[in-house]
Parts: structure tokens; sequence; C-alpha cells
């Protein structure tokens, strides 16, 4: 573009038109430094969402557990390792429970390695040293500790040259579809340019030096060169915005698939419900039932058995129940407030309510082995030693009644019969329809000679008693549940918890409809792909799933066509997430692989927010359409006047620097402004977008009627100055000049919306708007008014009159394009 001016200044040069010559020049200023601007503007908004999604890693700081920011991390620090982490630097190892780790980045195996802390010979090779993770590699199983030996560049992974990886731009798709139809237009543009030149040369006899400078300015001001640099600044401006609302989009094509959004499905626990469980009740498989008063994780509350305080610690069974809870926990409570599992936290505060404190039990009775919980296991084990060996489980009652064989009752071991089965899950049955999350927890004392591995610790347990926790769901939930279904998107639940659990909680925010499907993670099971697709419609509760479910869901909604947001926290969740349209991983809870596979993280692991995301993905992408229509009625209204001038054997209605002024000054300020416009009235209440529209093949209708509209506008006043004038050009051209720009003052207002008119959408709702259209209307004014700008313009002067007899004609374009919306509404299409 700037190469093509650079060839109309040297042939202006040639020409003499000094004037002409350095006009350009100064827009040739003008175009690279917008260029640049913009540039610099999308470029610093990416720059600012990679920042955002760098990683974090967990260390020990002054004792205490805290995430920061990976690079941050020095050589001597704690690092503290968990399923699904990456590990952030090289380390030795000062604590290994089941640790295994992942090093295919490294060493290119990927059957995980298993870490030990200890002593190794000198001069192991890499991929054998045990006691070290290495920065890169990622944590598969178990929990762990160690010190950074090495950070950045000086870790094994550093020293690889090359295969630290930099966050990839993506194309976005539309892009790559404006991209396309940007060429298409130049092409459309330029070859239109070259005819008429041709045909002003040939046919009508003009000076061809002269038409070659006009040809070419008019192309450079006619092809929308900057199109998909503006589009990707606007994506990228508006999910900045997103990141200051909880929802960072780590790949910007995101934005776009969100609108299109047609189901959403979410974990219950945490992201629909608050995730701050409060052990309510204890059921003793004696048949009690034990009460349990307090307020979030305050440490404080009584224990009531039918109405009646008790004291908890004299009773025969609830204590081995209380010991079970807390010492099978890795939770715990840190100035109020939970460190780590939400139920294991609910645990811990349940047993301190009794005057159990977990750091006492803990030293009393040393973990010496363990079998962490999975989502697929569902539930987790511990083995402690004070004089005896003990094993305490607690995990889904199903799960935990399966590895059982006798009871606890009155301090009794009692057989445990078919009976008492049947009545554990009755009563588990019961807790759960009242939306309680329960936990089933048993224990057994081990043999001292048993291998202490999961086969043969986990049998034979003793069981003691059910635990039910109170999530409430979160009460924005309710809301954003409503305005999906508004909006034409689904709401699924899918949740590892109890199918009655899951049931109360879906009714309470509307999830679960009287014609809903509930479908169970056995059930899926049992099922064959092509029998999920035919239901998948109508399934909106999943429960007891695993997360390999979720990619049989996901591959079954998106064979039936639909959009699928999916969100997801733990290591195994990961492939779903990058199986969806829309992976969404929690930032809070969730681990580094599921954030690496996600699209889009949520800061505050809230269902509402990926609602408000998907509703910011809407605005964002009607902008981007507004600020289309709005550029492209523009440029291809001032390429038609003048080939209309042209074929009628007019003058030129407008000078190539005329055309510059419009493309370059006064339609840069509104449509910026189009581009932060505020979200129409109807936002969520549309059904989504099909994700393979092209927006201008969508509004083609608007885009030409308008553009129709203000060709023939521009080239009616042209013609009517020039007859009335009698010939003076400079008059009738400055008349077409100012039309133009006033016509598309009005058009800018149109723009804001295809379908509402302006008065629905409020005319100072868009303050950006109205402040860009004075300051285009006022440098036209300086334009007109100023001789010297007169003289290098080539304009004459307009009177009042002039500007008024413009700007009512001009003012109809807003008009027509009202009664159309309006009738368009009447009609109902
Ligand atoms: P979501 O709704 O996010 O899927 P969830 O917590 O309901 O989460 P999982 O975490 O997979 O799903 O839990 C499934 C089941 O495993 C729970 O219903 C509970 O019975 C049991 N469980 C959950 N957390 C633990 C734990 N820390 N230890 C033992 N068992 C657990």
């Amino acid at each position: 573009m700037i190469g093509l001016l650079l060839i109309a200044v040297v042939l202006d040069f040639i020409l003499g038109k000094y004037t002409e010559a350095l006009l350009i020049l100064a827009f040739i200023f003008a175009v690279a430094t917008t260029g640049f601007a913009q540039e610099f503007r999308s470029e610093r908004a990416l720059e600012k969402l990679r920042e955002l999604a760098a990683p974090k890693a967990v260390v020990v700081r002054n004792g205490v557990e805290v995430e920061i920011p990976a690079r941050e991390i020095v050589p001597g620090d704690v690092i503290v390792l968990a399923t699904g982490s990456r590990v952030p630097a090289d380390g030795r190892l000062i604590e290994a429970v089941n640790l295994k780790t992942d090093e295919a980045c490294l060493t290119g195996e990927s059957v995980p390695v298993t870490k030990r802390t200890g002593h190794l010979p000198k001069d192991v090779p890499v991929s054998d040293r045990a006691n070290m993770v290495f920065s890169g590699t990622i944590v598969v199983y178990g929990r762990g500790k160690a010190v950074v030996t090495s950070t950045g560049m000086r870790t094994e992974f550093g020293k690889i040259a090359g295969m630290v990886q930099a966050v990839k731009r993506e194309v976005t798709p539309l892009e790559r579809r404006i991209g396309y139809l940007g060429r298409f237009i130049v092409a459309m543009c330029v070859s239109a340019c070259a005819i008429i030149t041709a045909f002003g040369i040939i046919v009508r006899g003009y000076d061809p030096l002269d038409m070659l400078v006009w040809g070419v300015s008019l192309a450079v001001a006619a092809v929308p060169a900057s199109l998909p640099a503006i589009v990707i600044g606007t994506l990228a401006v508006g999910v900045l915005k997103m990141a200051r609302r909880n929802a960072i989009v780590r790949r910007l094509p995101a934005v776009e698939v969100l609108g299109c959004t047609t189901v959403i499905c979410a974990d219950k626990t945490g992201t629909m419900t608050k995730g701050e469980m409060a052990a309510r009740e204890v059921w003793l498989v004696r048949d009690e039932r034990v009460d349990v008063a307090g307020v979030g994780y305050e440490l404080r509350g009584e224990f009531k058995k039918a109405g009646k305080r008790i004291d908890p610690t004299k009773d025969p069974d609830l204590p081995i129940l209380l010991e079970a809870g807390v010492l099978c926990n890795d939770a715990s409570i840190h100035e109020g407030k939970p460190v780590g599992d939400p139920t294991e936290a609910a645990l811990v505060v349940l047993a301190a309510k009794a005057g159990m404190a977990k750091g006492e039990l803990e030293k009393a009775k040393k973990r010496v082995g363990e079998v962490p919980f999975t989502s697929e296991r569902k539930r987790m084990t511990t083995i402690h030693e004070a004089g005896e060996l003990v094993a305490y489980m607690k995990g889904a009652t199903e799960v935990v009644l399966d590895r059982c064989g006798t009871k606890q009752v009155e301090g009794r071991i009692e057989p445990l019969r078919d009976g008492d089965r049947q009545q554990i899950l009755k009563v588990n049955d019961d807790m759960a329809s009242r939306g309680l999350r329960v936990l089933a927890i048993a224990y057994r004392k081990l043999p001292p000679e048993i291998e202490l591995a999961e086969e043969s610790v986990e049998q034979g347990l003793t069981f003691v008693g059910l635990v039910g926790m109170l999530d409430a769901p979160r009460e924005e939930v309710l809301e954003s549940v409503k305005l999906c279904k508004k909006a034409g998107i689904r709401p699924v639940m899918i949740t590892g918890d109890h199918k009655l659990t899951a049931m109360a909680i879906a009714r309470e925010i509307g999830v679960l409809k009287r014609d809903s499907m509930v479908l169970t993670g056995e059930e899926l099971d049992r099922m064959s792909n092509e029998e999920l697709e035919r239901i998948v419609e109508k399934v909106d509760v999943y429960a007891r799933v695993s997360p390999a479910h979720k990619v049989r869901i996901v591959e079954a909604l998106k064979k039936r066509g639909e959009i699928a947001s999916m969100t997801g926290d733990g290591i195994n969740d990961a492939p779903a997430l990058k199986f969806s349209d829309i992976g969404v991983a929690m930032g809070i809870k969730g681990t580094d692989v599921a954030k690496e596979a996600s699209s889009m993280v949520l800061t505050d692991d809230n269902f509402a927010t990926i609602v408000s995301a998907v509703r910011e993905g809407r605005r964002i992408y009607d902008n981007v359409k507004k600020y289309l229509v709005f550029l492209l009625s523009c440029n291809i209204s001032e390429v038609a006047v003048v080939v209309l001038a042209c074929i009628l054997g007019y003058p030129l209605p407008l000078t190539a620097a005329q055309i510059l002024w419009v493309n370059l000054v006064t339609d840069g300020p509104p449509a910026m402004a189009l581009g932060v416009d505020p979200e129409a009235p109807d936002i969520m209440e549309r059904q989504p977008r099909d994700p393979k529209e092209n927006p201008l093949v969508a509004l083609r209708w608007f885009l030409l009627g308008k553009s129709a509209m203000i060709t023939a506008g521009v080239f009616a006043i042209f013609t009517w100055y020039y007859q009335w004038y009698g010939g003076y050009l400079a008059k009738a051209q400055t008349a077409a000049f100012t039309a133009l720009v006033m016509f598309e003052m009005f058009n800018a207002f149109n723009c804001r919306s295809e379908r509402h008119s302006l008065f629905e959408l409020g005319p100072l709702s868009n303050k950006a708007l109205v402040l860009g259209v004075a300051v285009a209307i006022l440098a036209q004014i300086a334009v007109v008014s100023s001789p010297i700008m007169r003289e290098w313009f080539g304009l004459a002067p307009l009177t009042l009159f002039d500007w008024l007899l413009i700007t009512a004609l001009a003012s109809t374009i807003f008009i027509a394009v009202e009664i159309g919306k309006l009738a368009y509404k009447r009609l109902g299409r």
C-alpha cells in the first residue's frame, strides 16, 4: 500500500503537483503510524494475555505454601508437586509419595517413571535419576516436595535448545475468512481502479499521468488492507476485558467459538456449587443419626442426637469415624480457610469440633503409606502406625462398601450382612436426595506382615458410617442457567458425585427439567457410542462419571453438531478439554495439565463466568461485524461514486487526496468506537451463531443496501451542484466530498445494529461513537473552512445553506435504515 502511494508521489512530482505530492506523503506517514499503532495495540494486548496464561507453581515460603509465577522460582526453593502439575524447575526430592512423572518431553519415554527420595550412585544418566524431578515433566501420580537445584536455561530441559516452546499465535477462523475476503476486495478494487483509469485515459481522454496518480490513490484508499490487523486488535482488547472478569482466554480463536456455544458441560462441585463443604450430619452404621452445627470453616459447633447435645468423644463409634476422616486426609485449615480439597477440609473441621486436632493426631499416628484419591478410584486409603498398623478409607459409599466385610456397632466388630448393605445404601440415597454429598468411612487393623499395596490393604475393612456434607449451589448460577436457556444454550451437569445428590442440586439450579434424562457412568459404560449419540441431546445430568466418560460425551455432542464447552480440572480431564470446542479449566482447583489443554481458564472456577464469557464472546463478534460493515460500506461507495461518474461522462467527483482524507481521517474515530460498542439488548435472547457463518455474507443486503444509498446520495449532490454552478468543478467536488463524510457519520449510527433501532439501543449509549463522529465532523469543517487546507485539497467554500442541505440529505440514510429496521421487525424477517 505504501509502495503504491510512493509511486503516486513520484508521479505527482513529475507533474509538478507539489502540494498533492506532499499531502500524499503526509498520508503515507499517517498510514504508517496508525498501522503501527494498531499492531502495537494488538501485540501489547496479546503480550498481556500471554502473561496471564503464564505457568504458576506452588512453593513453600516462610513455611506456608504459596502460588507464584513459575519464573520467580529460585534455586533453594521448595516446590510442592501434586498430580497434574508441571514440574517448574529441576529439583532434588525430599518427599515422594507414590510419585510418578511423565518424562516423555526429556527422554521420549512415555511410560511414567517412579520417583523416590534417597541416594543414587555417582554418574547416573538423567533418565535414571529417580531422586530428581525435571523441569517440564508432568506429575502423573502421587505427590512430593523437592528442593530446586536449577532453573530456566540451566535445567535439563533448558539445555535441550529449541525445545522450549513459545506460545504460538494462532490464526483465528474469522481472521482467515476476513483475510480471504480482504484479498477478494483488493482484487475487485484494484481491477475496478485499473479499468476506470484505462477508461478515463482512452475513452474520456483525461491526462494519463493524472489518471495514474488518481487510480493509484483510489486503489489505496479503497482497499481495506488493515482489516485483519484491526480484527485481531478488537479481539485481543475484548479478551483482555474478559480477563478482568475472571475468564482468561488462552487461545484467541476461542473468542469466536464462544459465541457459537450450544452446550456448556460443567462440573458440579465448585463450579455450579460453592465448593465450600460443611459436614452437616453423620450416620453411624448402628442406625443412629448425629447432626452437626456450625458456620463455614469455623472450628466450633455442636453434635446433637435427636435434638440433644452430646459429647462425641464419649460415643463408642464416633471417635474412630472422626479419626479416620481426619487422618485419611491431605487438607488443613489455615487462618480459617481451607487449604487443599474442600471435601477433606470439611472432615478436618468436623473432627476439630469434637476437639480432635489434625496435627496432634498425625503426630501420634504417623502415616506410613497411602493410596491417593482419584476420580476413577473414588476412594482414598492411608496407613498409619501407632504400635499397630491401621488403614483408613474414605470414599463413595458403594465403592467403600464393596471393600468391607464387617461393621462397627457400639465398639464391637460384627459381620456385614446383605441386609446391612441395603440399609446403608438406602440411608446414602436418602442423604443424597437431600442434596448432601456423602462420604463413607471404614478402617482396618492390618496384620504386621502385610504387604502395603493397594490390593492387599483395600479389602476386608470395617464399615463405620457416613458423613453428609452440604455444598450449596452458587447463587449466581441460578440466574446464569436461566440466561443460558434463553440464549439457546443447554447447561449440562457432569459430576463424579452420586446420582441423587447431582439430581437434587441440578433441580435446585434449574438444570434438571421434567423431561431431562440422567445417566450414570455405569450406564454409560454399557452403552455404545451410537446409543449415546441418540440420547445425548436429552441428558442434562451425568453422575458418577470419570474423566474418560467426558471424552465420550463431548464426542457424542459434537457428532450431533453441537458446539460443546467442557470444564475440567484434573490431569485426566485434559483429553476431554482438548477435544471439546472450548475446553475450560479451573484456575483455582485446576492442574497445570488441564490448564494447558484448555482454551480458557476461569480464575474463579465459577459457572456464571463461563456464561458471561459467552456473552462477551457474542459482543466482541458483533462489534467486529459492525466495524466491518461500516468500513466496507464506506469503501464500496467511494469506488462506486467515481465509477459511476466515469461511466456517465462526468468529471471525477472526488480527488485522490479527498478519498485518502475520508479513509484515513474521518472514518477512523467512528470505526474505532464501533469496536467498543455496548452489547445489544437481545444478546442473550437469540440462538447461538452458526460457526460456519461468514459475517459479511450474512449481512450482505445490509451492507450493499447502505453502500447503494451512499453512492446515490453523493452522486446526486455532485451532479446537482455541478449543473447548478454551471460546471464549477471545485464546488461540486467539495459538496460531494462533504456529503460523503456526512453520509458516513449517519451510517456509523446505523451500523450499531442491523436489527435494532438506534432509539432502542439509546442514541447516546456509545459515548465514544458520539465523540468520534463529533471529531470527524469538526475535522471536516476545518478542512472546508480553512483557506490553506482548501487550497491543498482543491476545495471551494461552502455556505451555511450548503452545509444544511448536505446534512439533511445525508440524514436520509439514517431515516431509511430506521424504517427498514421497523419493517423488518413488523414482518418478522
Ligand atoms: P465434580 O462435580 O467436579 O466432578 P466431584 O467431587 O463430585 O466433582 P469427584 O471428585 O470425582 O467428583 O468425586 C467422586 C466421588 O468420590 C465423590 O462423590 C465422593 O464420594 C468421593 N470423593 C470425593 N473426594 C474424595 C476424597 N478426597 N477422598 C475420598 N473420596 C472422595
